[in-house]
């Protein structure tokens, strides 16, 4: 239970002054529900505004305030504006420049002989400095206000004053900082950190209260982590023993061998799963890499051992992908699979559940709907998460609640990533990798060619679907509105109207998938196409990891550029699976950037997922790729990436020392962290304390 201190900072933002219902919907789209969600939302920088007292020292371009004398007006002549005309203490004028219908107002706001101040930024037009829609500063306005990010109906000038009610609101805290540490840094008070934080523009004090913000996000992170992970060092596991007879059959009826690197693996995975101790580790490999079969080969063991596996795949596409692979592979061995996403109702669910809980199933394959409250698991042994790129503290427990002892855990992921950031999304585990690819691979031929050549790549296209082969057109997610302000040239095709298009020329060879397609009818697109009815898929990035479709060899990614290069990477290892060339067509707009144009060039360049994901960091520019943002149960509101790097090694060790000395959280500074455990929302994490 939430102590009562916190509840100012948990109701509702609604309860602030002068905040109404319009003003509460405003805020909700930022992610501002509750009066602690605005404390946590910073500036984004600081607007400065220099007070001169004469245009003989400012500067054309810079952001002023002066006081004037207005001397008269001049109307709008045509559509200029309307001119309102002032001068300064040395009789140097300044034109007031208004566009748009309001010279009414004006000449009651602006009377002739009046001496106001003034602000805005100064500039020079037609031999006379110019201010366009300046603004009246009254008595003590600052010359540095915060910039927030907005949402329509919100101005920064409005959340820096709910921000400073909810300031207000602030109950004391004890540190839960250790004071060698904040001494060290020279942090400020949690309190003082959030009011520099909102109402400073000292940039030096602002760093100094930030960093502090970020290392108490990432304190709470890690105490949660070390808390959990002492729960379950408390619990037993589920050690399981190995037979070698399914992993054994399954081996042998391959047609080919494990890869050195995954032998390697399997190893260390299968000496984990005996101990009494569950397992946690990251498995990494780049896309093809083979972490699939590493997965069922583990799954086996637990089925071996009597108990059961659950294989979790991020979407149902890819849940369904895997379903279809392991009822392949499996098909000779007496192991029996079961399958269960959102999407699955009725009585269907039902006698999945109920063969679950009985023991009929052996694995389970699914979304995370496998995790969710009501689906009980007759002996849960070994969960397999793929292509997860964070599994939270929550999930952990959520996985945790599923058996009697602590099942062993394997998360799988292509992206490489950094220590720092692991800890992060994962706590710690212990991580394997699969460092070699499956021999026979084809490489990739990569081309990079301009929209303006649309047509020659239908034509290459309608060739190679005529030799018999299969292929992938890719096109970027629309995001509302991102695209609605050019002239429309260089918007991307949405899949929907590229499919439209396309089947002019190539009929119902061709197939779509894309987000807002009903899972059912996705479906029946994605089988005609896996199963070879139709020959062209055309998609949205829902394609992105693990479909495997060995025959196709063609891959033509349209607006290359609004992707990150890790993606294209995983994009592009949808192909080269089969025994044929593969290629793959990166088109693009024709006036790119220079750093988008040496991106691309990466991709020509480079098949090594870990070099090309560094180089995507360092060739970022802002704003050119889609949102990358992860949002959701471990993500980070005030910690910046370079902050996590920078800060987590100091959160981690400030985590231990606490916990070292005080595992219950009891004494002054663990009652402290408690709270912060609150204001970061790791609630699942203070519920393993006794009192918690
Ligand atoms: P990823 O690591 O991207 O999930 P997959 O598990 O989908 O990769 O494997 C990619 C392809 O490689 C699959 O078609 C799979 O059957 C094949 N494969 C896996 N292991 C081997 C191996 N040892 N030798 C040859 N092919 C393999
Ligand atoms: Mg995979």
């Amino acid at each position: 239970m939430r102590p009562e201190r916190l509840n100012p900072l948990f109701a509702e933002v609604s309860t602030l002054p002068h905040v109404g219902p319009a003003a509460a919907r405003a805020l909700a789209r930022l992610d501002i529900h509750l009066v602690k969600d605005l404390l946590f939302y910073l500036p984004v920088g600081w607007r400065h505004t220099r007070r001169v007292s004469g245009l003989a020292n400012a500067r054309v371009g810079e952001r002023i305030a002066i006081a004037v004398r207005i001397s008269g007006s001049e109307p709008a002549r045509g559509r200029g504006p309307t001119r309102v005309l002032a001068d300064d203490a040395d009789h140097i004028g300044l034109v007031l420049a208004f566009f748009g219908p309001k010279g009414v107002h004006l000449a009651r706001r602006f009377p002739t002989g009046a001496t106001m101040v003034i602000a805005g930024k100064l500039e020079s037009w037609n031999g006379r400095y110019q201010i366009n829609h300046p603004e009246v500063m009254h008595d003590g306005a600052t010359e540095a206000e915060p910039i927030y990010p907005l949402t329509e109906g919100l101005t920064s000038r409005r959340i820096a004053q709910l921000a400073a009610a909810a300031l207000d609101r602030l109950p004391p805290f004890e540190e839960w900082i250790e004071p060698s540490l904040l001494a060290a840094n020279r942090w400020p008070t949690f309190a003082e950190a959030l009011r520099v934080a909102h109402q400073s523009a000292d940039s030096s004090t602002a760093a100094a209260a930030r960093d502090r913000l970020a290392h108490d996000e990432l304190l709470a992170s890690r105490l949660a982590w070390l808390l959990v992970r002492q729960r379950r060092r408390r619990q037993r596991g589920h050690p399981l023993a190995a037979t070698g007879k399914l992993t054994g059959a399954l081996l042998a009826s391959l047609p080919w061998p494990l890869t050195g690197a995954q032998h390697r693996v399997f190893t260390e995975i299968a000496a984990d799963l005996t101990t009494p101790h569950a397992m946690l580790r990251l498995l990494q490999g780049d896309v093809g890499s083979g972490k699939t079969l590493v997965a069922v080969l583990a799954l086996l063991v637990a089925v071996e051992a009597g108990a059961q596996g659950v294989l979790v795949a991020p979407t149902d596409l890819l849940a369904r992908q895997h379903f279809t692979t392991l009822s392949t592979l499996l098909a000779g061995l007496p192991v029996r699979l079961g399958f269960l996403s959102g999407r699955e109702k009725g009585r269907q669910r039902d006698s999945t559940l109920r063969d679950l809980a009985s023991g009929t199933i052996d694995i389970l394959v699914g979304t995370h709907a496998v995790f969710m409250p009501g689906v009980t698991y007759h002996d849960l042994g070994l969960a397999v998460v793929d292509e997860q790129h964070r599994f939270g503290v929550a999930q952990r427990m959520m996985l945790t609640e599923k058996a009697e002892h602590p099942p062993h855990l394997l998360v799988m992921t292509a992206t490489p990533i950094p220590r720092t950031l692991q800890l992060a999304h994962f706590g710690e585990m212990d991580v394997s990798r699969l460092d070699e690819r499956p021999p026979g691979r084809q490489p990739v031929t990569t081309l990079v060619m301009p929209l303006t050549r649309l047509e020659e790549v239908i034509a290459a296209l309608g060739r190679h679907l005529a030799t018999g082969a299969q292929a992938y057109w890719v096109c970027p997610l629309l995001e509302a509105g991102a695209d609605d302000s050019g002239d429309g040239s260089s918007a991307p095709t949405p899949a929907v109207v590229r499919a439209g298009m396309l089947r002019q020329h190539f009929g119902d060879q061709v197939a779509l998938v894309h987000g807002r397609l009903a899972g059912t009818a996705r479906d029946s697109e994605m089988n005609r196409f896996t199963s070879g009815a139709a020959r062209l898929l055309v998609a949205t990035t829902v394609i992105e990891v693990g479909v495997d479709v060995p025959d196709a060899t063609l891959m033509i990614i349209e607006s290359a550029e609004r992707f990150g290069l890790a993606q294209l990477h995983q994009l592009r290892g949808r192909v080269g699976r089969g025994r044929e060339h593969s290629t793959c067509i990166l088109l693009r707009q024709s006036d790119l950037s220079e750093p988008g144009r040496q991106r691309l060039q990466m991709m020509r360049s480079s098949d090594d997922g870990f070099a090309i994901a560094e180089a995507d960091l360092r060739l970022r520019g802002p704003g050119e790729m889609l949102g990358t943002r992860q949002s959701g149960d471990e993500g980070f509101h005030l910690a910046s990436e370079e902050q996590i790097s920078r800060l987590m090694d100091g959160a981690d060790a400030d985590a231990r020392l606490l916990l070292d000395r005080d595992g219950g959280l009891q004494g002054r500074r663990g009652g402290a962290a408690r709270l912060l455990l609150y204001l970061h929302e790791r609630d699942a994490a203070v519920g393993t304390l006794r009192g918690g």
